[in-house]
């Protein structure tokens, strides 16, 4: 088990949607516009279930894509355009599966057809391959040494997700889904560079309060002696909206803060660049002390070039303390 741990419950979530107070119809283009409204709302009351039902169908998908194609980010496109480049030959067929997509997917105007913020969405996860496809990546060596044993590391790709882990004694460093479509094109050292990037941002936006999934507004919290995993202490993020979930350690939400990033700087390591999974107290807590149990706060001993900088953080994962030991 690894101690990166992403799930995003189904059903909860689901469920937290359709309770959603949320307005149809008039403002749905505003935020794909740009327009930036004071109170801006969720677009539809369109239920998770019902968009795949709609999505389907080769032909409503075919029919996202060519809208693409032809442009519709910059202008509407025309019914004759798009039935042209749609391979279907019965317009009545056609026509049914185009007003299956009209209203939540797709916005009809007098000029033509337009995406509307969930049809564009969808035609990006089609494109970054994260519903359709299906790559796998053999193991590839991984610069670093494993923090438990020393060991080597490699990685490999397997269900949308990418993994490094160590060769010889089994420790996963790390492992979280990464878009297939950001395989194309990429050296695997290039890729690990993206990996990192991606799944660093991902966590510090989840520890800023913002859901990497759907926006929403995400709690976090430290948990002692956490389910399914060998760690004393983690973070849990957990999203009020989507409740999408992911967990980590407490080292991972300090590659953003403010006082840490310098003492790495000053010391030559940019924390931007370097990938995380080369600290032991970004995948381990082999340096993270509980100080105080009541209130629960933990203390991270982060080294770095002979000296050491210590971070004390509380229940909400705020830091509340920094001392700096050469
Ligand atoms: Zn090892
Ligand atoms: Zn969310």
């Amino acid at each position: 088990m690894s101690q990166f741990d992403r799930t995003a419950g189904a059903e909860a979530g689901a469920e937290a949607d359709a309770g959603a107070e949320t307005d149809v119809g008039a403002e749905a283009g505003a935020e794909a516009d740009g327009d930036l409204t004071p109170a801006l709302r969720t677009e539809s009351r369109v239920l998770p279930a019902e968009v795949f039902a709609t999505l389907g169908n080769d032909t409503r998908v075919d029919i996202l894509r060519a809208l693409l194609e032809l442009g519709a980010d910059e202008a509407a496109v025309s019914f004759t355009d798009l039935f042209e480049r749609v391979d279907v030959d019965d317009s009545a067929n056609f026509n049914y599966h185009l007003r299956q997509l009209t209203g939540h997917f797709v916005k009809r105007s007098d000029d033509g057809y337009e995406f509307r913020y969930p049809g564009r969405k969808v035609v990006s996860a089609i494109f970054t391959g994260t519903l359709t496809e299906r790559a796998q990546v053999g193991f590839f060596p991984v610069e670093g040494a494993c923090y438990d044993c020393d060991g080597d590391l490699h990685g490999w790709y397997v269900d949308d997700t990418l993994t490094v882990g160590c060769a010889d004694c089994g420790t996963i460093q790390v492992s979280y889904p990464f878009p297939s479509g950001g395989l194309d094109d990429r050296t695997t050292g290039e890729l690990l560079q993206a990996f990192h990037h991606y799944v660093r941002h991902h966590y510090c936006l989840a520890a800023d309060g913002v859901c990497p999934e759907c926006t929403g507004t995400v709690e976090t919290t430290l948990v002692r002696d956490p389910e399914e995993a060998d760690l004393d202490v983690a973070v849990e993020h957990v999203c009020g909206r989507c409740n999408y979930r992911l967990r980590s350690t407490v080292g991972v939400t300090l590659l953003d803060h403010a006082e840490t990033l310098l003492f790495f700087s000053e010391r030559g390591v940019d924390l931007n660049t370097e990938p995380f999974w080369g600290f032991d107290w970004c995948v381990s807590d082999e340096r993270t002390t509980v100080v105080a149990e009541d209130p629960l706060r933990v203390r991270l001993s982060l080294p770095c070039d002979g000296d050491e900088l210590r971070v004390v953080v509380d229940g909400s994962v705020d830091v509340v303390e920094t001392a700096l030991v050469k």
